[in-house]
């Protein structure tokens, strides 16, 4: 037996037999042609591309609708971009390389321009697949078709490619998958989550060692992956898989009832999402409404900007599915190493750079197409406005100026706009949580970023995997740092939600109460365990806990103290593994 340990990106857990899938990189050619040979190689070029753009549209329409679909529709985008192929076409005509050649060279440089970093990473990786496709049938060689397997398939593979993860995952057939490579961000993982697959990644050299059809057993909640398990192991896993399908069925059961403590506190619990297709996710695990919608994830797949429609569109979307409900859309946080294909951040430090509103007030045509949309899409459902990274007082005087300017255009133009759309900041910095009195005054509401007021508060890079051990959500600099900002939005009257990873994890759900936030916004699948250990809570309690926890001075100290206490009252609830780190988005 071989144990490995990877990321879990997908929870659950899986038992079954290895499916090996290999990601073929296409062989490339290199020769250079004559010139009377120039239109026959462009004319070769033309033929692949058509003919990648079909297969992408055919296993598109395969698909249906959903995450799955929509990525396969940016691949067939990206086949069928004419920068693309311009770009090719003129690297035949002017150095004379043969098509391969030309479009493996074009896609590494454009690749390299997208750095190796974060999102931007993941949508190199797309493009790496979409040029292997078309080389493939440059030469001939049919990109495999994925057969589909046994019943009990667990896939593994050092790295699956998005179209094959979709129609694979998608089949109904797959009981989990492994990946040697790839992060919680890549599409395979967010497909998996979608397609609730339990999943591994990241997982070193699962690919090497696993031989198909062999027994494999994976969790994707703790990354563990075990490769010829033997049968106590087996046992293990299936009792740890029964155990999680009769909590989830009875976590699910109180998805209608009011995450309310036994002392009569009203918590309200919303979901973060990255895509309009997670809304009914967020319905299904009882989210009341959505606490942050990254719309960034609009700008990266992408190498033109999104248009007017096509936020007002995505933003419809959502506000009507939700009927009714509170709908948090954050304006873009871009910046940084999160920029749309084809631009690039010279900073020196983009963490500290010209990121979130920075970005945007030194971009007012980019905020004016957003904020327009969302203003017109103010109608449409139960909209808040919320801006990221607010630091200072004037950055916030400053964008609610161009949104009222923006109000005044449309309602000159006839188009109508909801009277009243609560605009809110997001305290992510240190400097913001010690002003929160003073921000309090202008805004709307409060959320906390628990992930960068984490990172700017102790110096800790989140990406940074050497310091990952020194970011401690219960630090007691944190721990002051949420007071001042519930203490700023009480004074003034309103709301102070959070939104960061910390608001997922029912560890901390005392820590929070005693603080005073009321409503915690999270991944949708945490909503559940969260509720639960409200419903059980007593505020009083929670705030003697807090109490006790913030006598300690190092964070091991509060951090031991709140876990143990924890666990002895909810010992179902709270898992022995230590609280969550930076899990979004590194
Ligand atoms: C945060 O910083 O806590 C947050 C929710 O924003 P993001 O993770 O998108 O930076
Ligand atoms: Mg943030």
């Amino acid at each position: 037996m071989a144990k490995l340990t990877g990321i879990p990106a997908s929870p659950g857990v899986a038992i079954g037999r290895v499916f090996p899938v290999d990601r073929r990189r296409a062989r490339v050619p290199r020769y250079h042609i004559q010139d009377d040979q120039v239109d026959s190689e462009v004319a070769r070029l033309d033929s692949a591309v058509r003919e990648s753009v079909e297969q992408l549209r055919q296993i598109r329409q395969s698909l249906g609708e959903g995450e799955q679909g929509d990525i396969l529709d940016a691949h067939r985008m990206m086949a069928d971009d004419p920068t693309l192929l311009q770009g090719a076409k003129g690297l035949i005509r002017d150095e004379l390389l043969n098509a391969e050649w030309a479009v493996r060279r074009l896609v590494r440089d454009m690749s390299e321009k997208l750095g190796s970093d974060g999102y931007l990473a993941e949508r190199r990786a797309d493009l790496d697949e979409v040029g292997d496709r078309i080389v493939h049938n440059l030469i001939g060689e049919k990109p495999e078709a994925v057969a589909l397997p046994m019943d009990e398939a667990v896939i593994v593979a050092y790295d699956l490619p998005t179209a094959e993860a979709a129609v694979l995952l998608s089949s109904g057939k797959i009981k989990g998958l492994v990946t040697d490579f790839g992060s919680k961000t890549s599409h395979t993982a967010i497909l998996a989550r979608a397609l609730e697959v339990p999943c591994v990644v990241g997982a070193g050299q699962a690919s090497e060692i696993a031989r198909a059809g062999d027994l494999i057993a994976l969790d994707g909640t703790t990354g563990e992956v075990l490769l010829s398990p033997d049968p106590t192991e087996v046992q293990r896993f299936e009792a740890a898989r029964a155990q999680a399908k009769t909590r989830e069925a009875a976590l699910l059961e109180d998805r209608d009832l009011p995450a309310q403590t036994l002392d009569g506190r009203r918590v309200c619990l919303l979901a973060n999402i990255e895509f309009p297709e997670e809304v009914p996710s967020v319905l299904a695990h009882g989210g009341e409404g959505v606490g942050l919608y990254r719309t960034e994830f609009l700008y990266l797949n992408r190498e033109e900007l999104p248009t007017e429609e096509e936020h007002f569109r995505a933003y419809c979307t959502i506000l009507e599915r939700m009927q009714g409900r509170p709908v948090t859309i954050r304006t873009l946080d871009l910046g940084g190493d999160k920029l749309p294909i084809g631009h690039r951040s010279h900073e020196p430090n983009p963490a500290l750079g010209l990121r979130a509103i920075r970005f945007t007030l030194r971009h007012p045509q980019l905020f004016r197409t957003q904020v327009r949309a969302l203003l017109r899409a103010s109608v449409h459902g139960n909209l808040q406005i919320m801006l990221p990274m607010i630091a200072a007082v004037g950055e916030l005087r400053e964008a609610k100026e161009q949104i009222e300017v923006i109000r005044q255009e449309l309602l000159k133009e006839g188009k109508p706009v909801a009277p009243k759309i609560p605009t809110g900041i997001m305290i992510e910095t240190p400097a913001a949580a010690l002003a929160g009195d003073r921000l309090a005054l202008e805004c709307d509401f409060f959320s906390i970023g628990t992930n960068d007021l984490i990172q700017y508060s102790l110096a800790i890079d989140r990406g940074n995997r050497d310091v990952a051990y020194l970011y401690r959500p219960l630090h007691l600099g944190v721990l002051r740092l949420i007071q001042a900002s519930v203490a700023g939005a009480k004074a003034a009257g309103i709301d102070c939600a959070m939104c960061g990873e910390m608001a997922g994890d029912p560890a901390y759900v005392l820590v929070l109460l005693g603080l005073g936030i009321d409503t915690l916004s999270m991944n949708p699948a945490d909503i559940p365990k969260v509720k639960q250990v409200i419903r059980v809570a007593d505020v009083r309690d929670a705030k003697k806990l807090l109490e006790a926890a913030m006598a300690f001075s190092s964070h091991d100290e509060i951090e031991r103290y709140v876990l143990d206490e924890m666990r002895k009252r909810f010992p179902d609830l709270i898992s022995e593994a230590p609280a969550a780190g930076p899990q979004h988005p590194v």
